[in-house]
């Protein structure tokens, strides 16, 4: 009796993830969410993030024992949902823990089935997942914080986007799409990029399109994911340089020298306003 009162009471004053070993442990699948879950967490959880190498392409990850031993071991799990890392959904499934807290931004955020995967290239997806690790681990002031750290981004996409409204632009692959959309871009060449991503032969018609937007200087600026570089996109690096069409490197994880999420965004649109056509 005494036995389940104590229970009772416990059950009542602690939130379920008191309940756990400290510290807590939160494993991330990609780096740019670990981040952002160090920065809510700060040193009442220890981060680890799964895809971190720049030299790799995300989309064609797989797991292997030690990440599986990782995710086994965490209270919190994060990772991007719509097809990105379906290794992490294989490695849930497996294993069947009810007291855990699983994140799936796709869903965190309401994206829908079949759209671009890379959600953490959306301004409005950080914030949220901050909001969300904010709750989970009682941190409102680390969800200010994270709000205040955001402002320079949200400042800099409004100062670009009075220039970059409108301007058509092109890509190899669809990892900057949301941000090109938040800048105004029109972006050209979309089904090409997605054969891309998917590790996909584009069609015929569809390299022809993308050449002539280059040569015919339609597109004013090439973004190229350099994690999914092959022949047909240095092909089209190579055009636009003898073009003279500026090309911007975007990375599809957190390079390690970025200091924050922020960071890296920032700095990557630095570049982009760097090589702006005079205006
Ligand atoms: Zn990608």
């Amino acid at each position: 009796m005494i036995l389940k009162y104590t229970l009772l009471l416990t059950a009542f004053f602690l939130s379920p993830l008191a309940l756990y070993a400290q510290p807590l442990k939160i494993v991330a699948a990609e780096n740019f969410y670990g981040g952002v879950a160090e920065q809510i967490a700060g040193s009442s959880a220890e981060v680890t993030s799964i895809m971190s190498n720049p030299n790799q392409d995300p989309h064609e990850s797989q797991s292997n024992a030690r990440t599986a031993k990782k995710v086994a071991d965490a209270t919190i799990i994060i990772y991007n949902g719509l097809g990105y890392d379906t290794w992490m959904e294989k490695l849930l499934g497996a294993d069947k823990k009810s007291n855990r807290v699983i994140i799936n931004v796709a869903q965190l955020v309401g994206a829908q089935e079949g759209s671009n995967p890379h959600l953490w290239y959306d301004p409005k997806t950080m914030p949220a997942l901050a909001a969300k690790l904010a709750a989970i681990l009682h941190r409102p002031e680390a969800e200010v914080a994270f709000f205040e750290s955001m402002q320079p981004l949200i400042e800099k996409i409004k100062r670009l986007k009075c220039i970059t409204a409108g301007m058509k632009v092109t890509a190899t692959e669809p990892v900057f799409g949301y941000m090109a959309s938040a800048l105004g871009f029109q972006m050209l060449n979309e089904g090409y990029q997605q054969a891309i991503m998917n590790d996909a032969t584009p069609r015929f018609q569809e390299i022809v399109n993308f050449e002539k937007s280059l040569t015919d200087h339609t597109a004013q600026l090439l973004f190229q994911n350099s994690q999914t570089i092959n022949p047909s996109t240095l092909r089209l690096i190579s055009i636009a340089k003898q073009h003279h069409i500026p090309v911007i490197n975007i990375t599809e994880t957190e390079p390690p020298g970025a200091k924050s999420y922020v960071d890296w965004m920032m700095s990557q649109l630095e570049e982009i306003e760097s090589s702006l056509p005079a205006h």
